[in-house]
């Protein structure tokens, strides 16, 4: 535990400290970002692992092509839109009373096939993993054969003797869930008191098992990892520490690249592109940007979006102490309407790739969220979960937080040359009537509670 003492020590040291403390919205730059080349002395990770990991996945595209019709336009990718969102970005401009410089463009994460959340990406990625490995191993796949293999009798009888856990706030919980039983595997979803409990009905009547606790994330964590160790047929998906899960969320960056050179926008030293990233252990935006700095090198500029209540990633980042210290040391409840947020202890492995990488962190109110959420439904038609809106903020913050003018104020480009995407993580596959009530309270959010 933490004493008032090492508290008022720690402010004193890194003063954006006593912002998180008093639950402030904040920016915070990091400090310790290097130029690409450098930052990429030492990494345990290199694009050839982030590539490594898309060739898996293109292995699977016949498989998806013949389990998930939903992934057949894509030719058996689980890949989502990306598209400009100019009426958002008018309406930004006019709430917020600051320019949003160049183009607007969101990354619909939220539309992602089979789970509905940017956890398709890393969770999905880490299931087939394991069912390759198996695969492997037991001699029913050689290397060479067509992944159909994996929606054959044969594959799900021999899964069916190993396990999958994971702990989970929720969409994690569904996209491992949904994949690792579509494979045949016998999984339990632990599932912290944040989870919604749509996500636990639907993970139910998928074949999943589901633990619920009374505690926060941390908890249903540790809870898994416990469950899973001495057992050799149990594999523990571990959101805190897992490689395979970052490599998973990667590859997200070199689709994009396809994605942008597609729609003719160019990513160079005169075009930056600002990715805002919601967060919350750290595994997703962490592994998204990693990705993004792999393809696009010094071009590209990540900031990880946390709810004011729950931004473990700025804490450990900013303190240098990663996990080795949570915002409840600080007095913070770590409750938020952004559940995929609701994190209170960053993960160490994603604050030492990132350290060196990321532009920097900034909170934001739950009722800045909301607002937000309304405001993408009425501008744009979409509707996502409040999480998936924290990178919403981002692009009035370059215009209006002195920090992040004078980070782009030091690249020496023109404002109007500037390509900001908002990386939306998850909402399509949310009831209508859990829609209906976040729209709602985005209208109010909208109409009053919002802060200044
Ligand atoms: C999980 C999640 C995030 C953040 O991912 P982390 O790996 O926990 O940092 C963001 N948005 C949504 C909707 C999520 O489910």
């Amino acid at each position: 535990m933490w004493t008032q003492t090492a508290i008022d020590e720690l402010c004193e040291r890194v003063p954006v400290v006593k912002d998180i403390a008093g639950q402030k919205e904040t920016v915070w730059i990091n400090p310790g970002r290097l130029p690409f080349a450098a930052a990429m002395q030492g990494s345990p990770l290199t694009m050839a692992d982030v590539e490594d990991a898309a060739a898996r996945l293109d292995r699977f595209a016949a498989y998806f092509l013949k389990a998930c019709p939903e992934t057949r336009a894509a030719g058996g990718r689980l890949e989502s839109p990306l598209q400009a969102v100019p009426h958002m970005q008018a309406a930004l401009e006019e709430r917020y009373g600051a320019p949003v410089f160049g183009k607007l463009l969101i990354k619909l994460d939220s539309h992602l096939p089979v789970s509905g959340s940017i956890k398709a990406r890393g969770g999905i990625y880490e299931v087939l993993k394991t069912a390759e490995d198996i695969a492997l191993a037991n001699g029913l796949l050689a290397p060479g054969d067509s992944y159909e293999k994996f929606d054959t009798e044969d594959l799900r009888s021999l899964f069916s003797r190993y396990r999958v856990a994971v702990g989970s706030t929720g969409n994690l919980g569904l996209s491992i869930g949904i994949m690792s039983a579509k494979l045949g595997f016998d999984v339990t979803v632990h599932m912290s008191a944040d989870a919604r409990q749509w996500k636990k009905d639907m993970l139910r009547s998928k074949g999943a098992k589901v633990v619920e606790y009374d505690a926060d994330y941390s908890v249903a964590v540790k809870q898994g990892r416990r469950e899973a160790e001495n057992d050799p047929f149990c594999h523990f998906v571990d959101d805190e520490n897992s490689q395979t899960l970052f490599l998973g969320y990667s590859v997200a960056a070199l689709r994009l690249r396809d994605q942008l050179a597609a729609a003719g926008i160019p990513v160079d030293a005169v075009h930056p592109l600002f990715v805002y990233l919601p967060c919350g252990v750290g595994g997703g935006p962490g592994g998204v940007a990693f990705g993004l700095k792999q393809v696009f090198g010094d071009a590209v500029h990540c900031f990880f979006a946390e709810p004011v209540q729950s931004c473990c990633m700025m804490l450990g980042m900013a303190t240098g102490l990663h996990d080795r210290i949570c915002v409840q040391d600080l007095g913070l409840d770590n409750k938020t309407a952004a559940d995929g947020l609701a994190v209170g202890r960053a993960s160490s492995f994603v604050g030492g790739v990132m350290a060196p990488h990321l532009g920097g962190c900034y909170s934001l109110t739950d009722a800045r969220m909301s607002a937000l959420l309304a405001l993408l439904a009425d501008t744009e038609g979409l509707y996502l979960e409040p999480s998936a809106l924290a990178g919403a903020y981002g692009p009035v913050l370059l215009q209006k937080d002195p920090g992040m003018r004078e980070y782009l104020r030091q690249l020496s480009v023109r404002p109007e040359d500037v390509t900001q995407l908002i990386w939306a993580t998850g909402g399509s596959m949310v009831p209508k009537e859990d829609m209906e009530r976040y729209y709602r309270a985005g209208k109010a959010a909208l109409s009053g509670g919002e802060p200044a």
